[in-house]
């Protein structure tokens, strides 16, 4: 693949990352508690299955690039005391939920949800058991960090049930380690990844990340050669996201140490052919699995999606999320519990739900996530499609759009092909880029308005 400077130069912008549309800081207090109540009690009789995330804020240390909600301590007494709220919550939604409704997929995330004890991992996840109906061949995942995490913890995690996990590595290089205060070496890495495959899970994700402070070719080069002689059944490479005006721990990396724009085209380059070569298939956005993952097929027959935890295969679920800042979605609705733990838990001891903001969508919503979604999840928009589901010529929706298109396809990073749009092997790093002129609101807003987003790139 060529890649040359000035494209990363032109597209490493501030952008969003469409896990929804509209994106999250669109999100409104006017839609509140009640809204989302009544939401609740009347999609019962969708048809659609569900979704459940659990949001484990909890980490024993804090990395300085991370971009989560969490909170980071030793007092496992803050994790007790979580637990007895989120108890609440679960019982609160699941008592508004048809009986008649099975969830495909339970997601546990956070923070770290292995800062649980495993005698709570199981607690928890009865809890949850006993209050919504999962189904039997339910994608039950969940997020791991390698450090602080026993034997005991993944026999709490295959006995309740899970059955993919989701390891965070990022690099193995310790400089870079040491920088970004993520301390982890190679052989505590391939000690857990044994342990998970012994403990029978044969989907094992692991995470790195590009654009570290210190990364260079050599270094990255080999994280890859290591993490590639583990074998995991998929790798996501996400970009680092410096947001220090969101995330104030950030300014804690030196700026000055962080690779700059053709290092970090390097890697970009490296780490997708390194991938390629090993058999990965490039699913997306930051994503790659072995060719027969379900993942992959879901791609080939357009059957993927995008939501808050990333791709998932099941499109047509209602996401019930609990816990701190966990964001629901129903076919038409987002809502977003509140950012802050204390809050969290004042909410749901009054009685409530911690429901802060959230947005119904309209129809141009509705029709731009699709199309957002076709770019992000398919790499392809097929215009004569969109005509016959819509009412509507693209071309005449998208008016505003078609400038920036030609733009794009003159960098190579899409084709206009007459009734269809492609993403070029070029264009599969700049997804964002490609989404964001179908985005009315960021055509909107004024600098005043405008929410700041990481750079695409
Ligand atoms: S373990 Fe994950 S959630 Fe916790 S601080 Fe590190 S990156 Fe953030």
């Amino acid at each position: 693949m060529e890649l040359a400077t000035s494209l990363l130069e032109k597209y490493s912008k501030a952008g969003p990352r469409y896990t929804s549309y509209p994106t999250a800081p669109y999100f409104t207090e006017a839609f509140g508690e009640k809204d989302w109540l009544d939401e609740l009690k009347q999609t019962q009789s969708s048809g659609r299955d569900m979704s459940l995330y659990v949001h484990i804020p909890f980490c024993d240390t804090l990395c300085y690039y991370c971009g989560c909600n969490m909170v980071a301590t030793h007092d496992y007494s803050k994790a007790d005391s979580y637990l007895c709220y989120l108890f609440q919550e679960i019982d609160r939604v699941a008592a508004l939920t048809s009986p008649a409704r099975m969830a495909r997929q339970v997601h546990w995330g956070g923070g770290t949800p292995t800062f649980l004890n495993p005698a709570d991992i199981r607690r928890l996840f009865q809890h949850l058991a006993s209050r919504f109906k999962i189904a039997p061949d339910a994608e039950i995942s969940c997020e791991l960090d390698p450090r602080e995490l026993s034997r005991e913890h993944i026999a709490a995690l295959a006995e309740s049930g899970f059955n993919r996990v989701s390891m965070g590595v990022q690099d193995l290089d310790e400089k870079v380690q040491k920088a970004v205060n993520r301390v982890q070496p190679e052989a505590l890495i391939q000690q857990v990844y044994g342990w998970l495959r012994e403990a029978g899970f044969n989907s094992i994700n692991i995470d790195l990340m590009v654009g570290l402070p210190h990364q260079t070719v050599e270094s990255f080069s080999l994280t890859l050669d290591k993490m590639l002689a583990l074998g995991p059944d998929r790798l996501a490479v996400f970009n680092y996201a410096h947001v220090p005006w969101m995330k104030k721990h950030q300014k804690l990396i030196v700026e000055s140490d962080l690779p700059d724009l053709p290092t970090k085209l390097a890697l970009q380059k490296l780490m997708m052919e390194r991938l390629a070569d090993a058999g990965y298939v490039y699913i997306g956005m930051d994503h790659f699995a072995k060719a027969d993952d379900e993942i992959v097929q879901a791609q080939r027959s357009k059957t993927l999606y995008r939501n808050f935890q990333g791709y998932t295969t099941h499109k047509d679920c209602d996401i019930y999320a609990f816990g701190v800042s966990a964001i629901s979605q129903t076919a038409e609705v987002y809502v977003q519990n509140t950012k802050n733990l204390a809050e969290y838990q004042r909410r749901i001891a009054s009685g409530g739900l911690a429901t802060e903001r959230g947005l119904r969508i309209s129809r141009d919503d509705l029709i731009r996530r699709e199309t957002i979604s076709g770019i992000m999840c398919d790499l392809e928009l097929d215009k004569a499609k969109f005509n016959q589901q819509w009412g509507v010529d693209f071309d005449v929706f998208f008016a505003d759009a078609l400038d920036d298109l030609k733009d794009l396809a003159a960098d190579g990073l899409i084709t206009l092909e007459p009734g269809l749009i492609r993403v070029t092997e070029t264009g599969r790093i700049f997804l964002r880029n490609i989404a964001m002129p179908f985005d009315a609101y960021l055509r909107q807003q004024t600098t005043e308005t405008k929410p700041r987003y990481s750079k695409t790139l």
